[in-house]
């Protein structure tokens, strides 16, 4: 699908990944919308490259049922979606803050994966409207996962079943959407140099993360998540893949703090 005129929404579009892709889908000749729980950042980051932004808050239901609608309204449709809001909230179930485990682990599959799900559920009706083009495309949705869905660490657990669930979600969801002319792909980075990382607990830690990297050894730039996000919606043969970019790096078993 060309992005030249695509109506694209990018959740989690205020900040990092999400960020970096709708500059480049803008860039590209797209109409971008922004949907982010973060109103001071996303406001700032729309007007920064002439998009649309709405708050949303993508575990609700009804947030992102209003979102989509006003989304959709503004833009005049939706042929393109890629979902990237999330949180990394780390919690070690033996740790020290035992009885918070479980209500994170709560809140991360409910942010990173149901509300993933629930952006999926509202575009597609609207999706699935458009006209299709020569190859019958109606849409594409672009998921954001994470290496830790194959490779977590210790106190990983919620962030990686979260992510692994989204891994999950590309076959069965491409196969469900296929008759709609809707490709469903995942992304899995690797470490990419984003706000996500400034809630580390050591300051060195990007550096001791980095240095397992295979080539090139450095953190990934959101520029170049943005160039595969862009790749798998314009290239009509990806569908139903969840695709690793992460430079080699395969997550050890530990990184210490
Ligand atoms: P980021 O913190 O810079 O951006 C995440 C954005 O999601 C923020 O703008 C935040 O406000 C938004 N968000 C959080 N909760 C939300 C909610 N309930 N509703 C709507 N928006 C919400 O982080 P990032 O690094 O750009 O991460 C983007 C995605 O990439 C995340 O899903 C993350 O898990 C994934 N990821 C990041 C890395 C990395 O190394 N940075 C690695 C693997 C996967």
């Amino acid at each position: 699908m060309k992005l030249s005129g695509a109506k694209a929404v990018i959740t989690g579009g205020g900040s990092g990944l999400g960020l970096a892709t709708a500059r480049a889908f803008a860039r590209a000749g797209a109409k971008v919308a922004l949907m982010d729980v973060d109103e001071s950042t996303g406001v700032s980051a729309a007007a920064n490259i002439g998009a649309f932004f709405c708050c949303v808050d993508v575990s609700d239901e009804e947030s992102v049922t209003e979102g989509v609608k006003s989304i959709s309204d503004f833009l005049g449709g939706i042929s393109t979606c890629v979902n990237c809001a999330g949180i990394a909230a780390a919690s070690a179930i033996l740790g020290r803050k035992r009885s918070q485990a479980f209500r994170l682990f709560e809140k991360t599959v409910a942010i990173n994966l149901s509300g993933t799900y629930n952006v999926i559920r509202a575009v597609v009706p609207v999706m699935a409207e458009n006209q299709p083009n020569r190859d019958g495309e109606r849409g594409v949705i672009v998921n954001t996962a994470s290496i830790a869905a194959f490779e977590g660490q210790p106190g990983q657990a919620a962030y990686a079943a979260s992510k692994s669930g989204i891994a999950g979600m590309s076959v069965p969801l491409a196969r469900e959407l296929a008759s709609r002319g809707i490709r469903v792909n995942a992304i899995a980075p690797g470490i990419f140099d984003t706000p996500m990382l400034h809630g580390l607990p050591s300051p060195d830690l990007k550096e001791r993360l980095a240095a397992d990297v295979v080539f090139p050894n450095r953190l990934g730039n959101p520029d170049e998540f943005a160039s595969l996000a862009k790749f798998l919606v314009q290239c009509a043969y990806m569908n139903g893949e969840t695709v690793r970019i992460d430079a080699g790096l395969r997550m050890p078993k530990s990184v210490s703090v």
